[in-house]
């Protein structure tokens, strides 16, 4: 075990190591500037339960309810041998009548071992490359992350299209006259890009797979399948970097005290003895970086949130950049009520007190 991996492991404790999947990679991407949450994804540390623990509990995770809609429109998308949805890939993408092989690798002869899955799919999709096959379903794709192979959930289909591979993804968010809901769209591009990521790893090639992905969503309000390409070559660079970051987790390591560790120093029911204060304090010895978006993308969030609390930076990056730096909202309320600026805060001072003004002049108040 190389010192890297021994570190993590401290960090971690005696957790298991949680397991990535497309979901949890793409919310890598989400805030790429926080070292809490690199460190953290990098040791596999459970944050949902650290959060916990430390007395932030975040609900996190699909609610039930979206969990079975989302099931019930992709097994009607599925079934038949994806009859429906080779109807509508034939439409929108122009697929020939004879491409429509439909494969499912779900299992191999009842064996769920995930390495047997995916060197099972790595050989059907070596062949599909080689003209043999259109259609995959959950292909078992892997990623490296920190130097561990994250399994990802095969919720996918590899398509093969005039040579080249596409992802489809089947989502149970509604596309209402031509629009989508911009976050959830967001999400899914990300998740996509994971998966062209990784199957771009297995095939070893870059232009063996698409950068356009292919989005099947409800139609408005029916179970009417549409199909969407997507476009994450914005996605697929944000995801590269993050990754490659994550692989350099030693230099951020190298800024931590060998000592730290999230360990909840369990006893023999796995009951955690560590207090929660203490934890608290060890989460908080690593610097993060919070910001409103942190509430649907982090289970740290309201943790990080208690402690961002009095600072511009818990007001989101588009008021912390427009705020040239002032730290704290105490400071800002201050300028705009005319205490004297500092030669770099002079300029945003004149912009806070005449809003301050505006504010009272629509609010009818004499002071803010
Ligand atoms: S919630 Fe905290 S740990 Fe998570 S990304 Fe935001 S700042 Fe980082």
């Amino acid at each position: 075990m190389s010192s890297i991996e021994a570190r993590l492991d401290r960090l971690r404790g005696r957790m298991l190591p949680r397991r990535h999947d497309a979901r949890t990679i793409a919310a890598l991407t989400a805030n790429p500037g926080c070292a809490r949450r690199a460190l953290m994804d990098a040791a596999g540390a459970d944050k949902q339960q650290l959060a916990a623990h430390a007395g932030f509990p975040a609900p996190f995770g699909q609610s039930q309810f979206a969990i079975t809609r989302g099931n019930a429109f992709e097994a009607q998308v599925k079934e038949n041998g994806a009859a429906q949805l080779l109807t509508l890939l034939r439409e929108v993408l122009g697929l020939d009548v004879t491409e429509a092989h439909y494969t499912d690798l779900n299992e191999v002869g009842g064996n769920e071992d995930s390495e047997l899955r995916h060197v099972y799919t790595r050989q059907r999709l070596t062949a599909a490359a080689a003209g043999i096959g259109t259609m995959f379903d959950h292909p078992l794709l892997r990623l490296s992350v920190a130097g561990r192979y994250a399994y990802l959930e095969p919720d996918l289909i590899a398509l093969r299209l005039r040579g080249t591979f596409h992802i489809v993804e089947i989502k149970s968010f509604a596309i209402v006259d031509g629009q989508a809901d911009p976050a959830k769209v967001a999400a899914a591009a990300v998740q996509s890009a994971v998966y062209v990521l990784a199957l771009r790893d297995l095939l070893g090639s870059e232009e063996a797979v698409h950068h356009e992905t292919i989005l099947v969503c409800p139609k408005d309000f029916s179970n009417q399948p549409v199909a969407a390409k997507v476009d994450v070559r914005r996605q697929l660079s944000v995801l590269r970097r993050q990754l490659n970051r994550i692989a350099r987790i030693d230099e951020l390591l190298a800024q931590y005290s060998d000592e730290l560790t999230f360990d909840l120093d369990p006893d023999e029911d796995r009951r955690p003895r560590r207090s929660s204060a203490d934890l608290a304090n060890a989460i908080r010895a690593v610097g993060a970086s919070y910001t409103p978006e942190c509430l649907s993308t982090c289970e740290l969030c309201y943790l990080c949130r208690d402690e961002a609390g009095g600072t511009s930076g818990a007001l989101g990056k588009t008021v912390r950049a427009d705020l040239g730096g002032i730290e704290f909202s105490r400071q800002v309320l201050d300028l705009a009520r005319g205490a004297a600026p500092s030669p770099e805060q002079e300029e945003v001072a004149v912009v806070l007190v005449q809003a301050a003004r505006l504010r009272r002049e629509i609010m009818g108040e004499a002071g803010m």
